[in-house]
């Protein structure tokens, strides 16, 4: 995936069947299924790809136990599908992680119980096994760091668990190799329109300036959070069509909450479940979820969403943290479909919803990661309704997703990237100095900068910190401490001047105090 060559395939004006918007989850599963099956596709992402709600998950592949609670059954059987295949087309991105509920009497022990069998028989064929309720001993040996006083036991239940960003790059990996042609740092500033249809986008580089047009029979808006401001240069007089509500995630080192199973809080002050989850070999808690009236490219984790998260996991486990123990902090953006109807965001559906404006302009937005495939299943079937494509089925449902390695075991060094890491491996034969390790406590080498400009269109510092390593997100000083590092290696590559480099690393520190507590 080569931006260089993306850049000469715009630069020759052909006409595209799909123009897709927005490179997170929902428009590369799009541009995937799109050039499955077959259609002319072009995914143009503002940024780079996963950076917007796409790399700041709770990094569950999961049904939804509190949407089964809600009662959205169909939501629930849904994505428990979704995960399914999910962890079978991506085994190196993807794993089965044991959750654990503490239950404080007989009652919520049963009472949770009863929910996680409905959950499980709901998951039918794509079953990960059946919940179990666990005395305090087997709780203490699943959950060693939890505070067990006034704990009666517990309920084990098994859902999925991934690395969001580099599922989104095994995305457009897999849109590249089966002929969509990817482009981030390429931003939609206008639609282009004849009698009142879309036939077109104005793009704009953002790493050089200079500006094109692409025409296509149909352009899908999935700009996640950000389709309001595709919908308002269609027509200033659109309603809006999401409400932001913002998550926010603390990383802290694992040895605040040891051992293998994950932790789930039924309920919290506002109503909404909270995680413990390891990984990466740290442990990711969170979420909140706050409404917000404007939103941002870059949000940042208000004050008391910060305390809510300690306080909370402060009253459930044994080793205390405090602000100097976190490693990173990390906001995303919810797209919630907007309804009359908005109470709390916490009880808004996580449905999705696709619009077909009358200039045929195709939105979608809501839904969840581990939805993504069935949400561009949907997209495509109305996008080539709309502009007459060929029919053709969907055929992702057993797509195996680039790196596919049933062998490499999710979450060991270089495994993200499949099958590819023999061939980072051989990188090292080009250049010796490649196999070292650019942080003492981080199993990263120096190939992996390599590979991530030449393979994976890694443009910027913040890229490869960011989405092709997951640092920025682990432990941001961390980060910090390898940018001249990681700076050096990629102008060698991108063939770039110093300044560049010193203007990357400033805007790098920027960014990265940002994630520091
Ligand atoms: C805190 C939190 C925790 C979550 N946890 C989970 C979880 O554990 N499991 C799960 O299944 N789901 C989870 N979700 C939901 C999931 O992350 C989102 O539903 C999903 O990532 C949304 O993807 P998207 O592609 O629609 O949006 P985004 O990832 O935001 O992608 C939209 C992209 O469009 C680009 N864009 C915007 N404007 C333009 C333009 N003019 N031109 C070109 N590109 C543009 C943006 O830069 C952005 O990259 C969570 C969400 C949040 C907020």
């Amino acid at each position: 995936m080569n931006r260089i060559a993306s850049l000469a395939r715009l630069e020759s004006r052909e006409e595209w069947d799909i123009i897709v918007i927005g490179g997170g989850a929902t428009g590369l599963g799009i541009a995937v299924d799109a050039a499955q099956r077959g259609f002319k596709t072009l995914l143009v992402e503002k940024n780079d790809f996963a950076k917007g709600t796409s790399s700041r998950s709770t990094k569950l592949v999961h049904g939804g136990v509190r949407y089964l609670a809600q009662g959205n059954i169909k939501l629930v059987m849904e994505a428990l599908r979704e995960r399914g295949h999910m962890l079978a087309n991506a085994p190196h991105l993807t794993r089965i992680q044991e959750f654990i509920i503490p239950a404080f009497n007989i009652f919520q022990q049963l009472y949770y119980g009863a929910g996680l069998w409905v959950y499980d028989l709901l998951s039918n064929r794509f079953s990960l096994g059946k919940p179990r309720l666990l005395g305090k001993r087997k709780l203490k040996k699943y959950l060693p760091g939890l505070n067990v006083n006034g704990v009666r036991g517990g309920i084990l239940y098994t859902d999925g668990q991934f690395d969001d960003a580099r599922f989104a790059i095994a995305l457009a990996l897999t849109a590249h190799d089966i002929g969509a042609v990817l482009l981030n740092y390429m931003s939609v500033n206008g639609l282009i329109k004849k009698d009142g249809k879309v036939t077109g986008v104005l793009l704009q580089d953002e790493l050089r300036s200079q500006t094109f047009e692409a025409r296509g029979k149909v352009v899908i808006n999935a700009t996640g959070v950000f389709v309001d401001s595709i919908l308002d240069l269609d027509d200033s007089a659109s309603p809006a069509a999401v409400m932001p509500s913002q998550g926010v995630h603390l990383v802290v080192d694992a040895s605040f909450f040891p051992g293998n199973s994950a932790l789930m809080i039924p309920k919290t002050r506002d109503g909404r479940v909270l995680f413990a989850v390891p990984w990466s070999n740290a442990v990711v808690l969170g979420t909140t979820d706050t409404p917000l009236n404007s939103i941002s490219e870059e949000p940042t984790a208000l004050e008391e969403e910060i305390g809510f998260i300690m306080d909370h996991f402060n009253q459930y486990c044994n080793k205390k943290i405090t602000r100097n123990d976190i490693k990173s902090v990390f906001a995303g953006l919810r797209p919630l479909v907007k309804t009359s109807n908005t109470g709390s965001t916490a009880l808004a559906s996580r449905d999705h919803t696709i619009i077909v404006s009358p200039s045929n302009l195709i939105t979608i937005t809501g839904g969840k990661w581990t939805t993504y495939r069935k949400m561009a299943k949907d997209a495509v079937n109305n996008a080539a309704f709309v502009a007459k494509l060929p029919i053709v089925k969907c055929r992702t449902r057993k797509l195996r997703l680039h790196g596919y390695d049933p062998e490499i075991a999710y979450g060991q060094p270089l495994s993200a990237y499949g099958s590819d890491a023999k061939q980072i491996r051989e990188l090292i034969n080009e250049n010796r100095e490649w196999g070292s390790f650019l942080h003492p406590s981080h199993v990263y080498i120096k190939a992996e900068v390599i590979w991530a400009v030449r393979m994976e269109m890694a443009q910027q510092v913040e890229d490869v910190l960011a989405r092709r390593f997951r640092l920025l997100f682990v432990d941001a000083q961390a980060a910090l401490d390898i940018a001249p590092e990681v700076a050096r290696l990629m102008a060698i590559e991108l063939k770039a001047t110093p300044e560049w480099v010193e203007e990357q690393l400033a805007s790098f520190t920027e960014l990265a105090r940002g994630y520091l507590a």
